[in-house]
């Protein structure tokens, strides 16, 4: 009845957006993520934060943003058919002194077909060989407009050397986030998307997640696909032991039986029964699945 499909929504919070960096082969992807969470954290806090992490939180003028870092597109792709819309906002890098390039491109339908806001990074401004207009010109033949040329897509000139315009960029990103006005609920079961997950030595299956829904906490009962389990500890994106994880916050969670798949829903479960019973049930399924396809 109406009543029961009413979402309940007073328990909804602003939550950070969720961005995602992507671009072409060397046009600076990993050093612009690299030198938003160097220039952004306080010198002397936390040990190993020049080492490169799949996704990370910053604050701005108080306001929260989660970087997470897409190794390839297919990973990208493969998280977007799971229907894990774990992204908000997409950045996408061009470099200034060589443009339009064709993963650009790809990028660009990608990120169109997502139907989530694009912001363009326009980076390696500092070079002599620079050229704004030019990768304007490029894009906006692939109808990108510049909204100083009529358009609707911010176009930033950044440096992920000199860290030139990171400010710009991410205040950008807050007004985007505004518009969106996204919301969740903090009370809520858990639920969190694997960015990306292994198996380690001594450790077990270890999974990179965002929260985006609800309060991940060690001791929680987890299904995650066709995984299941405890979680045992959680490691924030400082490489901080903590109890839990809140909305859009990124971690790596211990405890689950096998590595999950990038794109993987985690949800937090009432037992640890019903874990493994979904679970084993999901895997029972694609086995059969499986079976099913190579008989064929
Ligand atoms: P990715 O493949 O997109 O992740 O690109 P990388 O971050 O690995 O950068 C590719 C190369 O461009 C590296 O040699 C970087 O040092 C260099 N680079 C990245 N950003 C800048 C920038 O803003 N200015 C300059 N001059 N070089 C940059």
């Amino acid at each position: 009845d109406y009543q029961e499909e009413e979402i309940d929504e007073t328990n909804f919070k602003t939550r950070p957006p969720v961005v995602t960096i992507m671009g072409h082969v060397d046009h600076g992807k990993t050093s612009l993520l690299d030198k938003i969470r160097t220039s952004k954290i306080a010198a002397g806090e936390a040990g190993g934060i020049t080492q490169h992490i799949s996704a990370y939180t910053i604050e701005q003028n108080g306001e929260k943003i989660t970087f997470v870092d897409t190794p390839g597109h297919a990973a990208f792709s493969a998280m977007r058919a799971r229907g894990a819309e774990v992204t908000d906002i997409i950045i996408i890098v061009v470099a200034a002194d060589d443009g339009v390039k064709q993963q650009t491109e790809e990028v660009i339908s990608h990120a169109k077909a997502s139907g989530c806001p694009i912001i363009v990074a326009v980076n390696k401004i500092d070079k002599e060989t620079a050229n704004m207009d030019m990768v304007k010109a490029q894009m906006a033949e692939k109808e990108m407009t510049p909204v100083d040329w009529g358009g609707d897509i911010e176009f930033i000139g950044v440096s992920a050397l000199t860290g030139e315009g990171i400010d710009d960029l991410l205040e950008n990103i807050l007004l985007q986030s505004e518009i969106l006005e996204l919301k969740a609920d903090p009370e809520a079961k858990a639920k969190a998307t694997v960015v990306e997950a292994s198996l380690e030595k001594g450790r077990g299956p270890v999974a990179t997640i965002i929260v985006q829904n609800g309060e991940l906490k060690v001791g929680d009962n987890i299904v995650c696909d066709t995984t299941f389990g405890r979680v045992k500890a959680i490691t924030n994106d400082m490489g901080q032991q903590v109890k839990s994880l809140g909305l859009s916050e990124t971690g790596t969670v211990l405890g689950l039986n096998e590595v999950p798949v990038a794109g993987a829903i985690m949800v937090a479960q009432d037992s640890d029964k019903e874990a493994r019973e979904i679970a084993t049930k999901r895997a029972e399924h694609a086995r059969a699945k499986e079976l099913s396809k190579s008989t064929k």
